[in-house]
């Protein structure tokens, strides 16, 4: 009885989680006056079904996945640090800004030079974008640092393409001071296998692929992966990679967490 209970459930989050993932085009928010390439097609031939498993126990919740907790804490580690957590309880201060920002050019990407990322990242970043070209993937960055006016600007965009919609938008949005692109270690990747286009379709890119086998060896971590949006709070982004340091990643990795999972660890 008990069995068939947790197959009626499994069966309506999966029809939920459906839902949810393919009702919008999909980014945790860009910039204004960057290039936005709206696609409406959402990959749905892998189920998240499996992928939700491991964190079911994390699924029966009073609330919806996609809100904010009434108590919203300023992080307990400082912005500079690579493993402060910034999510949706967890708001970083509207002052904080990376003091060692540089153009993404000095990491030799194609296209997206003029974005900003951390110095600290750089040659990570340089090693990531030389390996990949050498197995013939071309990647190109479409988003990096977002200032804290940039994000408040950017979530009334998301807002209003939404009609008005608050609840559309806190699922593949961050408010001001709670987007892990404020710390500049986080950047959106694409590929001129879609033009350089931002959002759902670099998912079944091989560029895509290989970033899910291998950025880890680099550093970075995929912020919300797909089956988790119970635990991250945002709708699944394949381009959206936060850099947290190889010995972490590595760590990460082994550990089989998630970066969400992983941070609250950490903070
Ligand atoms: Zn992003």
């Amino acid at each position: 009885m008990i069995k068939l209970l947790n197959i009626f459930i499994s069966f309506i989050l999966s029809i939920l989680t459906f839902f949810n993932v393919t009702d919008l085009p999909q980014d945790e928010g860009m910039d204004d006056g960057e290039e936005i390439v709206i696609s409406g097609v959402i990959n749905t031939e892998e189920s998240s079904i499996e992928n939700t498993e491991p964190e079911e126990i994390l699924i029966p919740s009073t609330s919806n996945w996609w809100e904010y907790p009434t108590n919203i804490e300023e992080c307990s580690r400082n912005g500079n640090d690579l493993l402060v957590l910034v999510n949706k309880g967890n708001q970083l201060p509207s002052t904080y800004k990376p003091t060692d920002l540089v153009k993404a050019s000095n990491s030799g990407i194609r296209r997206g030079e003029s974005y900003l990322l951390r110095s600290i990242i750089i040659n990570d970043l340089k090693d990531l974008i030389d390996d990949a070209t050498s197995d013939g993937i071309d990647l190109s960055i479409v988003s990096a640092y977002r200032s804290y006016s940039t994000q408040e600007s950017t979530y009334r965009y998301w807002v209003s393409y939404n009609g008005g919609c608050v609840s559309c938008a806190d699922k593949i949005s961050a408010r001001a001071g709670h987007s892990q692109h404020q710390l500049g270690t986080t950047l959106d990747f694409s590929s001129n296998e879609i033009g350089d286009s931002l959002g759902s379709q670099f998912t079944n890119t091989k560029a895509s692929k290989w970033l899910v086998s291998n950025a880890y060896k680099y550093g970075f971590a995929i912020g919300y992966p797909q089956g988790y949006e119970s635990v991250t709070g945002y709708s699944f982004e394949s381009w959206h990679y936060r850099y947290i340091g190889k010995v972490n990643a590595l760590e990460m990795k082994s550990s089989g967490m998630i970066l969400e999972m992983y941070l609250r660890g950490k903070n």
